[in-house]
Formats: C-alpha cells, structure tokens, sequence
C-alpha cells in the first residue's frame, strides 16, 4: 500500500511506494530529506516521528546510525523507515541541491593506478552520449552484480563532457569491491554507477572561512571540493588538515603541498597518528581533529567539512560542536562507513 509523509516546518507531501524507505521516496520525487550513508550506519538521516507507524528495512540491531540518534525521543532513520501508516515527521529540509538527475549509467574504466599500497586510483568514463551532473564532494555507489552496492566519492570536480571521473579507493581486507578493483579490474572493464548522491558540497553562498579535515581517502571528496573552488577562483580562507597513520598514507601529499604553494588563502597540516620510524616525522602528530582543537579556540564562524573513518568525522562533529561552539548547521561531512550487510 502507498502511504503519504507529510514533513515539518517545510510542509512538504510524498507518496511512498510499498517496501520504500522514506528516502528513497524523497530522492525519487526530487525533495531534499538530510542523508548521509544511506546505509543506516552514520545517523545523518534523522527525523522525529510525529504521527505514524514504520518499520526498518534492515534488523534495527544491526543498524549503528540507531545509537547516533534519539530512539526515545522519537527520531528514526529515515533511509531505513519504511511507513506502515500515513506520516508526519519533522526534520530539518537542507537547502534544496540544484535539480541534478540520479542516474543509472555504465561506464569503462580508463585509469587504474596504485597511489599508496591500499589505495588505487580508478578512473571511469560514462558512455559519451550520456551526461552525468554532480556537484564537487559527492559520491556515487558502484552496482555489483548481486545488487549490493558501494559507495565512493568522486575525487575530482565536474569535467567537460567525455571528462574522466576519478575515484580513491582504500582497499578493504576481504572487501567484495576494493579487493576486485586491486585484484582483477582491468582497464575497458565495464561498471556500473549509481548517482551523484550525498550533501557534502561546498556551500558558495556562505562568506565564512572554512576548515576541512580528511582522515585517508577522505581526501577525495576534499580534493574534488578544493579544485572546484579553485576553478571558480573562490578566495575564502581555507585550512585543509590530513589525518593519516605514517606519511606513505599521505597518498598525494605534494598535490596538497601545491595548492599552498600557488595559492595564499590554503593552509595544509598533515597530522599523523602513528609516524613510522623512517618517515623521520618532525610534524603533527596525535587524532586529526584533536590538532584542529589545539590550533582554534573558538570556530562559531566558520564552516566545516569532514570525510573519512566514521570515528574521525562523529569525534569531530561533538568536539568542535560542544567545546569550541560550532554551529551544528556549518558542519558538512561524509561519514565513509562500510556497505551494510546483505540482507
Ligand atoms: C558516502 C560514502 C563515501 C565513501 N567514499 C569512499 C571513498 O571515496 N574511498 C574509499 O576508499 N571508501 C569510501 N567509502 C567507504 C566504502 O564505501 C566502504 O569501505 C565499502 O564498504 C568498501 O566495499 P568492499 O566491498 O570492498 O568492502 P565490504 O565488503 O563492504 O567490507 C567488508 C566487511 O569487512 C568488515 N571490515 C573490514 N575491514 C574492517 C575494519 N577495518 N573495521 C571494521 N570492519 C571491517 C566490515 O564488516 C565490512 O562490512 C565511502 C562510504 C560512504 C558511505
């Protein structure tokens, strides 16, 4: 049976279909619901219940994101609900993304190159009739054939059309995709992508200065966010740090050194948490968003954009939040956790 949401204060109605999750409803008719993982993993999707019956797609015990939000209170996740009555929830609608179509698109790979020991570079080619909008910092998730699927973030901007879209994949041990993209892909293998997805994009609009921190192959959608604002000769003050174990897990480090280089509104600080002996580390060492702690007092005005490890982006998000006075509002992340699993 479809049942209808009603959302507030953006008094916003949507059908959803039987066995659909109330996000996937939204994305589907072109509203814009929070969401991060779409996994029931980071919490990003939360909305109170305030009418109503739903169920969860997945078995609620294996759903993280439950303990990142307000069971008692009321707040569900909602790209796991799926209505089992007519709804109304509240939930704050972020500002609505430029209309950009998700698409189902094959490609072909055209790059496969070894950046770190476990992190590839994979570039990928949409079929040159097809275009393939997305904004800087969002994420597309590859198909498998058993219908899983997994997340990535396009690690650079929007290119001209015919435009390679480039991926930073971290090889996971036993991991179904990164262990396939390490072991077997070819170049001319032919995927296929789901996307663009995801509200970690640079906000333009906002004159505050902004700090942004990536643990790992959280660079990606950090890299794809700085060369757009580059691109558009965007002048706000950026600090990037990096957050790594040892140095060879700063995958392109001298990229980052030039845009500080070239460039006199970007900062770089590297922080490693466990330098290796030969690295001869005379920098940061310590949890990323521990040295952000130490170098700013107060961050009330700026805005900040995380990726990587889950731990890294939640310890982040409270700290800044609860000791420094961010406004939850200003802070952007993309939380990578892992696919969910199959059910
Ligand atoms: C929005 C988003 C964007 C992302 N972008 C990127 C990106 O740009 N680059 C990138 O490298 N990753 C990214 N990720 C993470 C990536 O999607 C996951 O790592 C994905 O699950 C890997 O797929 P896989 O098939 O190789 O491994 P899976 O088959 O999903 O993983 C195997 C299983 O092994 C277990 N496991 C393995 N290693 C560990 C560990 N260290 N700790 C705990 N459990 C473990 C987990 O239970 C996991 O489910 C992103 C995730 C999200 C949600």
């Amino acid at each position: 049976m479809t049942y209808q949401v009603y959302t507030r204060p953006a008094e916003h109605h949507f059908a959803v279909n039987p066995n659909e999750t109330i996000l996937e409803a939204a994305l589907r008719q072109g509203l814009t619901l929070p969401y991060g993982c779409r996994g029931g993993s980071c919490g990003a999707c939360v909305g109170k219940l305030a009418e109503g019956n739903i169920r969860y797609l997945t078995d609620p015990e294996k759903l993280k994101g439950l303990d990142r939000i307000d069971v008692k209170n009321g707040e569900i996740l909602l790209c796991q609900a799926i209505p089992e009555s007519d709804l109304i929830i509240d939930v704050h609608e972020p500002e609505r993304i430029a209309d950009i179509d998700i698409k189902k698109l094959p490609c072909r790979v055209v790059q496969l190159g070894k950046l770190a020991d476990d992190v590839m570079l994979l570039g990928v080619k949409i079929p040159e009739k097809e275009r393939f909008a997305f904004l800087a910092g969002q994420y597309v998730d590859f198909l498998l054939r058993d219908g899983q699927r997994r997340s990535f973030s396009l690690a650079n901007p929007p290119q001209e059309n015919g435009g390679m879209l480039e991926f930073h994949v971290r090889l996971i041990p036993n991991g179904i995709f990164t262990a396939h993209v390490f072991n077997q892909m070819k170049e001319k293998d032919i995927l296929r992508i789901e996307g663009p997805f995801g509200q970690f994009y640079l906000r333009e609009q906002s004159e505050r200065p902004i700090l942004m921190l990536a643990g790992g192959t959280g660079f990606a959608p950090i890299k794809s966010v700085i060369e757009y604002s580059l691109k558009q000769n965007i002048q706000r003050p950026i600090h990037f740090y990096w957050g790594a174990r040892a140095q060879k897990d700063l995958y392109l480090e001298s990229l980052a050194e030039s845009w500080v280089k070239n460039h006199s509104h970007i900062q770089y600080t590297p922080v490693l948490s466990e330098p290796l002996e030969e690295d001869h580390w005379q920098g940061r060492t310590g949890f990323v968003h521990e040295a952000i702690l130490e170098d700013y007092a107060d961050l009330s005005e700026y805005d900040v954009y995380a990726c990587g490890p889950p731990i890294m982006v939640n310890s982040a998000k409270q700290t800044f939040i609860e000791k420094r006075g961010l406004d939850a509002e200003h802070f952007f992340a993309d939380s990578f956790d892992f696919a969910p699993p199959k059910s």
